[in-house]
């Protein structure tokens, strides 16, 4: 055996530690969309038997496969985001009503971003780190559809969910 070929183990931790910064997280989520209320929700649990909504009426179901992983390493940017914006809006003491009402939004996103984070670990069965890597870096890699005004990104699994399902009306067409 040459000396050459052999690796040293600081090189097989390095590249271990690559190995598990780079691994991705399969795993399913499921729309939900309840073709009589036209209510629109996602699930962690896979149900192949189909499901009835709290109405009765048996429900449309899109299973979807994702890197949880690319989900979580979103939501929990989205997480730094809002803080920021919460951090930033305690600042405004002169526009009290309209700094209030902004309050109350980023409190309402923040705890949809904290459900959906939730929900993937669960998806996940444990807990998943995200991406170590800067946003940046990570950008191409990620399922990025959209970015919106206050800088939130939308993940393809939640960007316009109603498309997924054809029978969906919107309120407009009803
Ligand atoms: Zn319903």
């Amino acid at each position: 055996m040459s000396d050459s070929k052999s690796i040293s183990l600081d090189q097989f931790r390095k590249r271990k530690e690559k190995e598990a910064a780079e691994q991705y997280h399969f795993g399913k989520m499921v729309w939900l969309h309840c073709p009589k209320c036209e209510t629109l929700e996602y699930t962690e649990i896979i149900s192949p038997n189909g499901r009835l909504h709290n109405c009765g009426t048996l429900v449309n179901e899109q299973e979807i496969d994702l890197d949880l992983r690319a989900e979580i390493t979103i939501t929990e940017y989205n997480l730094t985001i809002i803080d920021g914006l919460l951090k930033k809006n305690s600042g405004f003491k002169l526009v009290k009503i309209i700094s209030k009402s902004l309050d109350k939004a980023l409190i309402a996103l923040k705890a949809s971003e904290e459900a959906y984070r939730e929900r993937l670990q669960l998806a996940a069965g444990t807990v998943v780190p995200p991406y170590p890597e800067k946003i940046e870096l990570l950008k191409d890699k990620l399922p990025i559809k959209d970015t919106n005004k206050l800088g939130l990104m939308v993940s393809e699994f939640r960007f316009e969910p109603e498309k997924r399902f054809n029978q969906f009306k919107s309120p407009r067409d009803k």
